[in-house]
């Protein structure tokens, strides 16, 4: 019987050198480490000699052949982690001649020595060959490495595909023979898009779909049963390749419930705080955009494997920051993948063996399965299609911006859930980016009519750019570059008290981003929370603002990075100034008050409600306000991933709550 959370470990041997060994070292992991399935490498990384030949595959499989006939004699089941598809990078290797795949190649017409078309049909046949003789096997899961994208393939710049048989496509489509250096000046021109965009995105969402095809069918046609897992890396990056989330993983699902291994933000260590918003705006924002009833495994992998890499604690807070995501399980990645074998000395089994509890009796509560509440942060999967580049010089531009908000509201301690659906009511929208030019006028105005909505500098300037600034009560705006001397810091207005002072401050230089100097219209009823002012103490702009009553304007935007935050917005001032300003609308949800990175995720289930936290900081949460929307009924409980934690009723609808630093608690609400 597996247990409700799974551990899949993915497990390296190099067979021949340290198979016998590895075998008698995986057995004792998977005892001491409660793991549930384990996930062979095949010609993986450092050992990996190109698209290897069905003899080689030979050797992997009489390795898989024999773990899966001891795994599952322990009730462990086994899964295949085949590493190549497409192929990561050329790593100083070549396709030889008994490979004639097509080469992919980059939009400067560099071409790759190993990494292959997608779309070359004698490719396809050939790793659909590989997937089944897989499918032979007794095996879970399938799985497809992340190397099964267009971009990232090293020394290729950007990434692919601009071979002659792919500009062929795009000449046929455009109905003229294209250059590749106008095809992607189409691409990505500044401005309204080309119709090459569309080209380009179309054809590239076609390759992969029909690469996914291959494999699937492949599959299919040996077993019917055995499900076919998708690893994936940015979301941003994988919008530049056109990528249909639904579509790909449904056509590798192949009749079975997809699966999909989300990538998880820190190959090496870093500030859980830090981590924790490129969690939100990676992970959560690509588990948003899976087909309903995904299973999903994030990936937990600590390259390049040791605990100078990682520590044990860092990937235990991992796995309970990783929760409301509603996971099937984990993947583990902990260990060279040279042939090395397993290390007992990094001890990785008893953390992992003594944090499973909590994460199964996490699952068994249901909660994570529950409707998400908080701030819907609206985001689309076709925004690589409409956004407006500002240059034009590189695919980076096609990266989509608008999960802005899904970074900044969790780290200033305000619950948030990523919708794709415009066409809602009665909620708090938080709205970034250029994602408004993915809907109608009619959908965009009854977007307004019917929700709060929080915008971001460039999501202000796409509503007016569509002509709609109305909504908002703006007549026009204008940039203020960061560091152009019109504002150095924003400050509190008059008769408002945050932080225990009057006129707070809080820094906007250097590390801070681009702001929006906001002409309101004179009709418009305006409530200014913050104004901006340069280093002579002179107000050059209106700053975090309410208009009539329901729209909110924070003005920062063009963002360079989008998986972090310019660290500067962060700010215990700007926590609280954005929490009133949201409660003045009349956002309804429940907000961690003072203690930094201490991250609400809240669920609603038929019979509770319910707030996870998981403190991101290196410090304790002591006394931390919970203020919730709801009154708070007697039966009030909590589940917590250490000693120490603890949750006080407090008069009102607020909870006062202990949590050690890189902890997690569950809190239920009867309602
Ligand atoms: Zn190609």
């Amino acid at each position: 019987m597996k247990d409700s959370f799974q551990y899949i470990f993915r497990f390296c041997c190099d067979p021949g050198f340290n198979d016998v060994r590895e075998t008698e070292a995986l057995m004792r992991l998977c005892e001491e480490a409660k793991i549930d399935d384990v996930c062979v490498f095949a010609n993986v990384e450092e050992l990996n000699t190109g698209h290897m030949t069905y003899e080689e595959q030979e050797i992997w499989l009489r390795l898989m052949r024999s773990l899966a006939k001891r795994l599952s004699r322990k009730g462990i089941s086994l899964s295949v982690n085949q590493w190549h598809s497409v192929m990561h990078a050329d790593l100083g290797k070549a396709l030889p001649a008994r490979q004639p795949f097509r080469r992919m190649v980059d939009p400067f017409g560099n071409e790759a020595k190993l990494c292959i078309c997608p779309l070359c049909a004698e490719w396809q046949r050939y790793i659909g060959g590989l997937y089944a003789r897989y499918a032979a096997l007794d095996a879970s899961i399938l799985w497809v490495e992340d190397d099964f994208r267009l971009h990232n393939h090293d020394p290729l710049i950007w990434g692919g595909c601009f071979c002659d048989e792919h500009m062929r496509l795009y000449s046929r489509k455009a109905g003229k023979t294209l250059s590749r250096e106008e095809f992607v000046s189409g691409v990505l021109r500044p401005g309204q898009p080309h119709p090459y965009r569309k080209i380009w995105l179309d054809t590239a969402r076609d390759t992969m779909l029909s690469a996914a095809q291959a494999i699937a069918d492949a599959v299919r046609q040996v077993n019917p049963a055995v499900k076919i897992g998708l690893m994936s890396s940015v979301p941003q990056i994988h919008a530049a390749e056109g990528r249909d989330w639904r579509a790909l993983l449904s056509t590798l699902a192949a009749g079975q419930p997809p699966v999909c291994r989300v990538h998880l933000p820190a190959y090496q260590e870093m500030a859980p705080g830090s981590y924790l918003t490129r969690f939100h705006t990676v992970s959560m924002l690509c588990a948003s955009l899976l087909p309903e009833g995904t299973e999903i495994y994030p990936e937990l992998e600590n390259y390049p494997y040791s605990l100078l890499s990682k520590s044990r604690r860092f990937t235990r807070f991992q796995l309970l920051s990783a929760l409301p995501m509603n996971l099937r399980g984990m993947t583990l990645d902990l260990y060279d993948l040279n042939g090395n074998g397993i290390v007992e000395a990094d001890g990785y089994e008893a953390m992992l063996r003594q944090t499973k509890p909590f994460l199964n009796r996490m699952q068994k509560t249901g909660a994570f399965r529950g409707k998400r509440l908080g701030v819907r942060v609206l985001v689309s999967p076709r925004s690589s299609y409409t956004l407006h580049t500002s240059k034009g010089q590189s695919m980076e531009e096609l990266y989509p911006q608008d999960a802005f908000f899904g970074g900044l509201l969790p780290a200033l301690g305000i619950p948030f859930a990523y919708t794709t659906d415009p066409d809602m009511a009665n909620e708090t929208v938080a709205v970034a980016g250029q994602v408004l030019r993915n809907y109608t006028e009619e959908q965009i105005e009854s977007l307004f009519r019917k929700n709060r909505v929080l915008l971001n500098g460039d999501a202000a300037e796409t509503l007016l750019d569509l002509g709609l600034g109305r909504l908002a009560g703006i007549r026009s705006l204008r940039w203020m570059p960061q560091n152009g001397g019109e504002y150095t810091y924003e400050e509190s207005l008059p008769g408002t008290e945050y932080r225990g002072r009057e006129h707070v401050r809080a820094s906007a230089v250097i590390s801070a981003s681009d702001a929006v100097c906001v002409d309101y219209a004179p009709e418009a009823e305006m409530r200014e929370f913050t104004s901006f002012f340069d280093s002579f103490r002179r107000r050059t702009a209106p700053g975090q603002t309410l208009a009539n009553g329901r729209v909110m304007i924070f003005p920062f935007g063009h963002m360079e990075d989008v998986m972090a935050l310019p660290p500067m917005l962060l700010s215990a001032a700007r926590q609280e100034i954005l929490q009133d300003m949201l409660l003045c609308a009349g956002a309804a949800v429940p907000m961690t008050e003072s203690a930094p990175y201490l991250i609400p995720y809240c669920f609603e289930t038929a019979d509770a409600r319910w707030v996870y936290l998981v403190n991101g900081s290196l410090d304790d949460a002591e006394n931390a306000p919970l203020r919730l929307p709801w009154a708070i009924k007697k039966s009030l409980s909590w589940d917590a991933s250490a000693a120490g934690a603890q949750v006080e009723m407090r008069i009102g609808q607020r909870l006062n709550v202990f949590l050690p630093s890189m902890e997690a608690m569950l809190i239920r609400l009867e309602k």
